[in-house]
């Protein structure tokens, strides 16, 4: 399993045009081909610097990584503050959201998935995960 944790991104979300930030954790199992480690930041880069929803970005990012080396399995994990609820004055601890996407090894084999969450030792707790439970509040996914 390769992991890539701890990376910094910053984006916007598209509903407001304010700042959300956190840190994603990448994590895949090759197969015949792999990707460089530095490369796997960029790829967030490239992502976050448009208007977004932190579902669809985490989804974006788990389906360039699938797409360029067919990997077993790829999950990724964003942890994220949103201003827009910090500011819309949803409580403080509800500004904090978790995605995730997982296919592959990391979707059909609970110990591979389980391996990687204690692996990226997540920041948050957010009772549920990993749903995406804070949905409903977070600029993630809302019309
Ligand atoms: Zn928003």
């Amino acid at each position: 399993m390769v992991i890539v944790k701890d990376i910094d991104f910053y984006s916007l979300c598209e509903h407001h045009l304010l700042p959300f930030f956190g840190k994603c954790h990448v994590a895949y199992i090759p197969s015949t081909k792999v990707i460089g480690l530095s490369k796997i930041p960029r790829i967030v880069d490239v992502f976050s610097r448009r208007l977004q929803v932190q579902e669809r970005l985490t989804n974006q990012i788990a389906d360039t990584i699938r797409d360029k080396i067919t990997p077993l399995g790829v999950a990724v994990v964003m942890e994220a503050t949103h201003l827009c609820m910090s500011m819309r004055g949803v409580e403080k601890q509800n500004s904090f959201a978790v995605t995730s996407a997982m296919a592959g090894a990391f979707r059909d084999n609970a110990r591979t998935r389980m391996e990687f969450l204690e692996l990226i030792k997540l920041h948050s707790a957010i009772p549920g995960f990993p749903s995406t439970s804070a949905a409903g509040l977070a600029c993630v996914g809302e019309d």
